[in-house]
């Protein structure tokens, strides 16, 4: 055995005494330079390795993948379904590719969706978030003003999504953002020379820069409380944006527009009877540029697509069918406390019925749910009975019309 003194580090030769620490193997020896050089080039790996690793893992999803994938979460819907899971497909090929000056240049596909409140655009987009395993963050665009304005900036956009990517600013960097209510930014009127339009047209420039992809400072803490913080770059390149808005008139816009059609010589939609009833399958950019957004913002989103209006089926599917269907997790919740959960077929009638006369939409459903079964909620934790069978009756004795006003007033 080699004496203490002839002691050396089997990776650079260096003698124990020209070392702090010489760590001892089974025929090696290690010293602590070479330990903290392959420390280094361990995380340089891994991170790679990560990077790379979110990219493949990122394009495994085929568009039909992603399809059925939302088909678990989302009943009907499926124009926007289709639409979406190719714009999703497309922008994570587009990350994917190498770049290289000669090279066609995929551009960003940001999704526009419009449809009335609570017909699930928030929840197509939580879902594909959730799909890929990317950060997700929802902003409301009515909270958003132009700089120097009271309100949030726009980069506040971004504080949102570093946080839900935990501040990790590779992760944030490839997120998701939904916007709602982006028609709530709209120009008002259709002057464009409307000064001081602090939450319309001002905004909409101001986001334009981060729907095209640029470089952001962003505030990590968000808002302007924080003035000691320092600021993080974000390049929102790679970052896919969601726009929702229910769009509130724009039906007349387009039924303008199709009867403008009609009366001239477009035969193809004579031919094809107009659907009043859901005018909105018919929309196209320039509705939304006779709506009051820019024209440059409607080039920066790419991919329209509209929700339909939520019916009594599909509300009644709402209920039980997606995977983690509001009845699903009733079930769940009773089950922990050993109770034995159903509800029959007319006590589910009778919550879409109250539903659709109370116009609740999806969102509605919930708070039926809730009035009728807080009772037992309340009660069986603490008894012996261990069944809960929920009848039409059992629905309507516990729904009273004054829950049923402060729904509709809370909806
Ligand atoms: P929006 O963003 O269009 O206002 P949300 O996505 O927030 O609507 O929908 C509100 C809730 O209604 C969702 O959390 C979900 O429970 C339910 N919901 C709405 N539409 C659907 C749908 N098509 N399929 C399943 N659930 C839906």
């Amino acid at each position: 055995m080699a004496k203490e003194e002839n002691l050396e580090c089997s990776f650079c030769g260096r003698k124990k005494s020209e070392t702090d620490l010489l760590i001892a193997g089974m025929d090696a020896h290690i010293c602590d330079k070479c330990i903290e050089q392959a420390h280094g080039i361990v995380e340089e790996e891994i991170s790679e390795a990560s990077t790379a690793g979110l990219a493949k893992e990122i394009i495994l999803k085929k568009p039909l993948e992603i399809k059925s994938f939302l088909d678990q979460y989302v009943i009907g819907q499926d124009e926007t379904k289709k639409a979406m899971s190719v714009a999703v497909y497309n922008h994570y090929k587009r990350l994917t590719q190498v770049n290289d000056e000669n090279e066609v240049e995929i551009e960003k596909s940001n999704i526009v969706l419009v449809g009335e409140t609570g017909t699930g655009k928030t929840l197509i987009a939580r879902s594909i978030a959730k799909m890929l395993n990317v950060p997700f963050s929802i902003v409301d665009a009515t909270v958003l003003t132009q700089a120097g304005y009271v309100g949030e900036d726009v980069e506040s956009i971004l504080s949102r999504l570093l946080q839900a990517a935990d501040y990790d600013v590779a992760k944030a960097q490839k997120g998701i953002v939904f916007i709602d209510e982006i028609d709530k930014i709209a120009r008002k009127g259709d002057n464009p020379s409307i000064t001081r339009d602090v939450s319309g047209e001002g905004v909409q420039q101001a986001l334009l820069k981060l729907l095209e992809g640029s470089v952001v400072n962003v505030a990590p803490k968000g808002g302007r409380k924080h003035p000691e913080q320092k600021f993080i770059e974000i390049n929102t390149k790679d970052i896919l944006f969601i726009a929702g808005g229910a769009f509130s008139g724009i039906d007349k816009m387009i039924s303008k527009r199709l009867n403008m059609q009609a009366v001239g010589f477009n035969a193809s939609i004579e031919e094809d009877k107009i659907d009043e009833e859901n005018l909105l399958q018919y929309i196209i950019p320039s509705d939304l540029k006779s709506f009051g957004l820019i024209p440059e913002i409607i080039g920066r989103l790419p991919v329209l697509s509209y929700m339909n209006p939520l019916d009594a089926e599909i509300l009644r599917s709402i209920l039980t069918e997606p995977k983690n269907s509001i009845i699903k997790q009733y079930e769940k919740l009773f089950s922990m406390d050993d109770v034995d959960f159903t509800i029959e077929e007319g006590a589910l009638n009778y919550i879409v019925g109250k539903a659709v006369e109370y116009k609740l939409g999806a969102r509605g459903l919930r708070s039926l749910c809730e009035a009728i079964l807080t009772d037992a909620m309340f009660e069986l934790p603490s008894s012996d009975e261990k069944q809960l069978v929920v009848t039409k009756d059992y629905a309507e004795e516990k729904m009273t019309k004054t829950t049923l006003k402060k729904l509709r007033a809370a909806s």
